[in-house]
């Protein structure tokens, strides 16, 4: 990241580069080391950094508050694991999915076991990983309307600019979010019963104590993360493209990349 070597920022941290490759693979590291000089030389605030290689872990959520909020998690077969997010109006059983992971058939069970009615598919980045299962989702429900911020989709699949969507009493709302990917968008839900906090379904924009690849864009994936999460109410519970769940507090008090 930002152009520097691994061997560098290894040295700085008074580790090896495979140490230091180890600490990045889990997130975990036992040996004594350098925070202050590693944090300095990859730009991560170093307290932040030495709580996520202790082991920090946002705290788990109950999404029992949110009526109703589903995570369905799909992994590869070389262990990849990618969460997608399904929503719905409790009353009128209309749902929405928010990207499609890697298997259409846990999202369909829900699907078919809540008695639901597929009506929008949103989707945070085209990636291949959180838009594998699109055609399978598409076939069974082909009415369901497709939302992205892809500038190669067919017009009436691109997100309009202050557009809201409905969802019975639910309330969908995006902002573009680039970086990680071009076409990168942050989906917010509101109006949830009894007052529940906002969602933002973040893609890989964010992740709890990361954040996606800039893919060459450091400098634009950080402004925006910045200026389009972190800058949501502090409650407001983030759902990434990976890990767990998360929230605005949370990230601004550990995220070590801000
Ligand atoms: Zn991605």
């Amino acid at each position: 990241m930002n152009g520097i070597s691994a061997a560098a920022a290894a040295g700085a941290a008074g580790i090896s580069e495979s140490e230091l490759s180890a600490l990045e693979k889990s997130g975990q590291f036992e040996k004594k080391m350098n925070f202050a000089a590693l944090g300095k030389i990859l730009g991560l605030q170093p307290q932040k950094l030495e709580a996520i290689a202790a082991g920090w872990l946002p705290a788990k959520k109950d999404l029992s508050g949110w009526r109703e909020l589903r995570v369905i998690t799909t992994q590869d077969t070389d262990g990849l694991s990618v969460n997608c997010y399904l929503i719905w109006d409790e009353v009128q059983r209309d749902a929405a999915l928010f990207d499609t992971g890697l298997d259409a058939k846990p999202i369909l069970d829900i699907i078919a076991a809540e008695n639901l009615t597929l009506r929008h598919i949103f989707i945070t980045h085209s990636h291949y990983d959180h838009v594998e299962a699109l055609p399978q989702l598409r076939a069974a429900f082909p009415k369901a309307r497709l939302h992205s911020g892809s500038k190669s989709a067919p017009v009436d699949q691109r997100n309009k600019t202050a557009e809201i969507v409905h969802l019975g009493g639910l309330r969908v709302t995006h902002r573009d979010t680039p970086g990680h990917a071009d076409d990168g968008v942050t989906y917010l839900i509101g109006n949830w019963q009894e007052d529940a906090p906002h969602v933002a379904i973040v893609g890989d924009t964010i992740f709890a104590g990361s954040m996606g690849n800039g893919n060459g864009q450091w400098e634009l994936a950080r402004r925006t993360v910045r200026e389009q999460i972190l800058s949501l109410p502090p409650e407001t519970l983030l759902c990434p493209g990976h890990g767990p769940l998360t929230t605005v507090a949370e990230e601004k008090e550990y995220n070590p990349f801000f």
